[in-house]
């Protein structure tokens, strides 16, 4: 198999989609702030635009790059003569680790947070979530996501493999879901789940600087950066700066990255939220 088949990949991604979009009217995690069709249908439009995005600036590039690395035998993977199953395993698990670090990146470095902000001003957690990232954020991840490529050694098959794993992942742990508390904990010492993703969304700094995993929950438990004992119902997701529905409109949220910078982690009337 050179690659995932769209077949295959298409209806696992819209169907995992609306299962978990069925879940969450049926067990919510968090009490919603703003209405749940309105919100998923706002993210599904910033989705559109930056699938489209993805379409003209990254496929063009990741997609003949991993063919490149996949003939010319280049990248760390490439040096050794690895079964097909080893091979896409541990290039699943350094993708996953470079896109921590890249992760950690986009809250750290000013003019990147810019664009990761819009993902996450959402006032309420959900699946939708999990596809709203602004189209310039991801346009500008494309010269890491090569690098990543380039220096793993990723084939076209790893590529397309990390991809429905990371988005399956994505969904999954953005989801507002309600699972059982002991089923959680046991999935959590694995990858990341919906109540320790949503501690990385609360308004409360120290909690969103933690949790940065975007697939298996090692590396914030390797860099010390895993929180577990924060309960659900206590976390207000979103940033401080922008709190009211009026503020994360569609319109307002596209061109959040261009305009004026606000004190993010500070509320309107001054001061930060201790909850
Ligand atoms: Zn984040």
């Amino acid at each position: 198999m050179k690659k995932v088949p769209t077949w295959a990949s298409v209806p696992l991604m819209v169907g995992a989609f609306g299962l978990l979009a069925w879940l969450e009217r049926r067990r919510p995690l968090r009490r919603a702030v703003e209405p749940k069709l309105r919100r998923e249908a706002r993210n599904l439009v910033v989705a559109a635009v930056s699938a489209a995005a993805l379409r003209v600036a990254e496929k063009p590039v990741v997609e003949p790059l991993s063919a490149l690395v996949e003939r010319r035998r280049w990248g760390l993977l490439k040096l050794f003569k690895l079964p097909t199953w080893l091979e896409v395993t541990l290039a699943v698990i350094l993708m996953d680790y470079t896109l921590y670090r890249w992760h950690v990146l986009v809250h750290r470095v000013p003019w990147l947070w810019r664009f990761h902000l819009v993902h996450h001003v959402d006032l309420d957690l959900d699946t939708s979530t999990a596809l709203r990232f602004h189209f310039t954020e991801l346009v500008i991840s494309v010269p890491w996501r090569a690098g990543q490529i380039l220096l793993i050694g990723v084939s076209p098959l790893s590529l397309s493999v990390w991809q429905t794993f990371l988005f399956l992942s994505i969904m999954f742990h953005h989801s507002n879901v309600e699972l059982p508390i002991e089923v959680e904990r046991k999935l959590n010492r694995l990858i990341v789940t919906p109540r320790m993703h949503g501690i990385h969304h609360s308004i409360v700094k120290k909690e969103t600087d933690s949790n940065w995993s975007s697939g298996l929950t090692v590396w914030d438990w390797l860099h010390g950066t895993l929180k577990l004992n924060v309960p659900q119902a206590e976390i207000n997701i979103g940033v401080p700066a922008y709190r009211e529905p009026e503020e994360v409109k569609l319109t307002k949220i596209l061109k959040l990255p261009f305009g004026e910078e606000r004190p993010a982690w500070q509320l309107p009337e001054g001061g930060r939220p201790l909850r």
